[in-house]
């Protein structure tokens, strides 16, 4: 058996060339849903490059295939085309639960249908979840603190969320999602992990996704004005996407079970991030001032005691690291799209 393996490990290894093999005690059957979108694919990468069997599952509405392109016919991956809120019959030990669009634009499209993503979708997950016994992992976000009054936010803070409100189909949206997989754990036994996931940037964020860090790097590399909404003077805290699936990897190996916060700390206004992108990009674009958006939650920072001390995880890689790779990989998108403009 032991010479069976080497020799599938250097087939796998000549056409993927950094995965390893795992043996079957240690390769886990893993869903990832929304696994085509921007962290999900990352998380796709890091769970194939540990040998694991991954499946997709993702309806492509703000995802794209080109994310995972680069698994797709390797033996070990699957890429399945369905929307979750119907119903799903899969069998798998892990679920990493990301389905549901992230970015304020592109939640407030259909809020119709990201409710239903978020309440529908998270009752299949957790319904299939129930079925097989497997773990599941939900990512939940800083949103359902709302516009906070508890400064720095913790996991014991409830929020302040206007319930209807234009963000609100996301942010009670993920509430329900919480709501229900605690209900599933205490009820039918369901092994539930929740992140609560602060604003995290990184490559394969989409060209059009509205949220500030890839709408100031696009505007900054164009030399087009930095729109910011409001005073600027709201605050961020900006996380690097692999910070972001390290902290999900850890959370889904432990055994803790109330909601934890992984995001990084260290705090921006957004007048000041648009000037520390302006300077990175060397740009000479001019910095405007347009209207506030409304409900917009005036200052956010996590408060990541719990993942220090119960996942022994804190985020290493500092904001201008991540951010220079996040403008390479903007610029070279750019670069596409006027290639094939031209042609
Ligand atoms: P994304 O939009 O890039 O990815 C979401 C993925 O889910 C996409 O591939 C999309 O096509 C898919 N999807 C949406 N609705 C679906 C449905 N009904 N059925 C099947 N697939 C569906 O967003 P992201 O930034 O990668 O976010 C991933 C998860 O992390 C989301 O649940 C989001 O709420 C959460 N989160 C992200 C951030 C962040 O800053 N990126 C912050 C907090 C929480
Ligand atoms: N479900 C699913 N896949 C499964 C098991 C369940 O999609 O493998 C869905 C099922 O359609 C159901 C939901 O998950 O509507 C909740 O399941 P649960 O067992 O809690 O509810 P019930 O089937 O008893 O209504
Ligand atoms: N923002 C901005 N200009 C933009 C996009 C966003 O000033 O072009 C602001 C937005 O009003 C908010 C912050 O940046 O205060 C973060 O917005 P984003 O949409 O990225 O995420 P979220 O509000 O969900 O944290």
């Amino acid at each position: 058996l032991q010479h069976l393996e080497a020799k599938i490990e250097n087939k796998v290894s000549k056409d993927f060339p950094t995965v390893k093999f795992l043996n079957y005690k240690n390769r886990k059957r893993i869903l990832v849903t929304g696994g085509a979108g921007f962290v999900g694919s990352h998380l796709v990468d890091r769970l194939m490059l540990a040998g694991h069997e991954v499946i997709v599952v993702d309806n492509f509405f703000t995802g794209r295939k080109r994310n995972v392109e680069h698994w797709v016919g390797h033996e070990n991956f699957e890429l399945v085309h369905h929307d979750i809120v119907r119903p799903l019959y899969l069998e798998v030990d892990e679920i990493y639960h990301l389905a549901s669009p992230a970015s304020p634009p592109h939640y407030m499209l259909n809020p119709v249908k990201t409710i239903k993503t978020n309440t529908l979708g998270t009752i299949n997950i957790l319904g299939l979840a129930k079925r097989v016994g497997a773990k599941v992992l939900i990512a939940s976000t800083s949103e359902v603190y709302g516009d906070p009054n508890e400064h720095p936010q913790s996991e014991t803070y409830w929020g302040h969320v206007n319930p209807i409100g234009p963000r609100a189909c996301y942010d009670e949206g993920k509430r329900v999602a919480e709501t229900l997989s605690y209900a599933y754990m205490r009820q039918e036994g369901v092994s539930v992990h929740v992140a609560r996931i602060f604003n995290t940037f990184g490559p394969r964020m989409h060209m059009n996704d509205g949220r500030v860090v890839s709408n100031f790097i696009l505007q900054a590399l164009q030399n087009d004005s930095i729109t910011i909404y409001g005073s600027g003077k709201q605050t961020r805290s900006f996380q690097y996407v692999s910070d972001l699936v390290d902290g999900l990897v850890a959370l889904m190996a432990s055994n803790y079970t109330q909601p934890i916060n992984i995001g990084n700390p260290v705090e921006h206004t957004i007048e000041e991030f648009a000037l520390i992108i302006k300077d990175l990009v060397g740009t000479n674009s001019k910095i405007v001032e347009l209207a506030a958006v409304e409900d917009d939650p005036q200052r956010r920072r996590p408060d990541i005691s719990r993942a220090k001390k119960y996942l022994n995880w804190e985020p290493k890689v500092p904001l201008a690291e991540g951010l220079k790779t996040t403008i390479m990989y903007f610029a070279k998108e750019l670069q596409k799209t006027k290639h094939s403009q031209k042609n």
